[in-house]
């Protein structure tokens, strides 16, 4: 059964954070503590090396939203406290510090994100007040709501028990921010479908996407989130926020040749001009029926629509597609985002697909960004947008528009 929720956003003042301070330099550790309670943050705890710190951290009852940590350190040093953080998928945000130059800071960054962990910051010694305010003030924005969370043993539904869900309006979408590379603003939403089941919680799409798409009763899921996502679209340009939102649309919709003109009467009942909205589209190599799939994506995008290409490398047809589609996006699937900083191979495909976007004048977007390291190369690449977990989960409505608030106060 799957269980939880979306979370909250908890934006942390400095007062109530809970701080560990790894370090065996005594003169270094009380110049930390020192600064941190300048900074308003009573609530510190510190440890002389990696064993005594997870010793602290095993004996907490609240757990930590700040390690501050040293890198050398006799007993544990802090390479291997780190791996031991990441093993246990410590939560709390991580900030290293250390006297060594940069290029071997750069490499302790590269080795946590290996290990999992995406430290908040590297700095080098002696940390200055400036140092520790811009620390607890990234810590602050960085505030993310706690992730989704999906209990692995799941019974599997029925179509019934779905449907009867669809009609009591128990599917919701959380909506995933998109951010431009290049100025780092939010500036599309992908709404994600999720159930809120009254005894299982919170569902996840496999467990009910496949089986709607599989007896054809996909539509009126498709029309909820459309007319959903359209409501909230419509809400965020009524307090300032122009952001486009996107909507996954089944491929197996697509063989209805009225789809088009009822989406568009949806979008239409909702205010919201069709050209907010995007329809994300997977390639696949099974278009059966390609002739009314083409009419309804070209009346789509006369009416207005943006088309994305989604999940862009997985499938058979993809040069294909892109050929007889007037796609307006290319979203380069997650399983080449993922593994960019180490295989070639994907990075060729994502610089390919980037260049082919170009070409094509149409946007390019990476799913499934993890690290500050795969953003940053990505930029590098030229490509324009970007979505995944680095930059936010999929959020409520709520933690989305105080996303958006947060990244705007800190751009603007
Ligand atoms: P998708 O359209 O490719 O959506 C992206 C998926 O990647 C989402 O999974 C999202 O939560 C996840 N994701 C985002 N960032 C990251 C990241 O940094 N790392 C990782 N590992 N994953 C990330 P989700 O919500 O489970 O949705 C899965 C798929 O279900 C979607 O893939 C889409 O194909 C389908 N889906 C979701 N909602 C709908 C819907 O309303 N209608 C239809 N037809 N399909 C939907
Ligand atoms: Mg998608
Ligand atoms: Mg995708």
């Amino acid at each position: 059964m799957f269980t939880g929720s979306v979370g909250e956003m908890k934006i942390k003042s400095t007062d109530a954070m809970r701080v560990l301070v790894v370090e065996d330099d005594d003169f270094q550790r009380n110049l930390m503590l020192r600064l941190l309670r300048m900074n308003n943050v009573v609530d510190i705890e510190h440890a002389s090396d990696g064993i005594k710190a997870l010793q602290a951290i095993e004996a907490s009852d609240a757990a930590f939203d700040l390690i501050i940590s040293d890198l050398d350190m006799p007993n544990m040093d802090g390479m291997e406290f780190i791996r031991i953080l990441g093993e246990k998928n410590s939560a709390a945000s991580l900030v290293i510090t250390s006297t060594w130059n940069e290029t071997f800071l750069s490499s302790i960054q590269t080795m946590c994100n290996a290990y999992g962990i995406e430290p908040l910051g590297v700095l080098q010694k002696p940390i200055t007040n400036d140092n520790i305010s811009t620390l607890l003030r990234l810590l602050q924005e960085n505030s993310q709501p706690t992730s989704e969370v999906f209990d692995s043993d799941a019974p599997s539904f029925s179509l019934d028990e779905i449907m009867q869900g669809v009609r009591e309006n128990q599917f919701k979408p959380v909506f995933q921010p998109k951010i431009d590379l290049s100025s780092n603003r939010v500036v599309g939403a992908e709404a994600l479908a999720r159930w809120q089941h009254p005894e299982h919680g919170l569902i996840a799409p496999f467990a009910f996407i496949p089986i709607l798409e599989q007896s054809g009763k996909i539509n009126e899921l498709t029309f909820s989130m459309i007319s959903q996502s359209a409501i909230a679209c419509q809400a965020w340009a009524n307090v300032g926020l122009e952001i486009d939102v996107s909507v996954n649309l089944s491929l197996t919709s697509l063989t209805d040749t009225k789809l088009a003109s009822q989406i568009y009467d949806v979008v239409r009942a909702s205010g919201l001009r069709p050209e907010k909205m995007i329809l994300e589209v997977t390639e696949t190599a099974a278009m059966t029926e390609l002739a009314p799939a083409l009419e309804n994506l070209a009346r789509m995008r006369m009416r207005g629509f943006g088309l994305s290409i989604d999940d862009f490398g997985t499938g058979f047809a993809s040069m294909q597609q892109l050929s007889r589609v007037a796609f307006t996006e290319l979203k380069i699937d997650r399983s080449f985002v993922s593994l960019m900083l180490t295989k070639r191979e994907a990075r060729a495909i994502i610089e390919t697909s980037i260049d082919i976007a170009n070409r094509l004048g149409i946007k390019s977007i990476a799913e499934g960004v993890e690290t500050a390291r795969e953003l940053d190369v990505l930029k590098e690449y030229g490509c324009d947008l970007a979505q995944g977990y680095h930059i936010a989960r999929p959020l409520s409505f709520d933690d989305f528009v105080a996303f958006c608030y947060s990244k705007r106060g800190t751009n603007e």
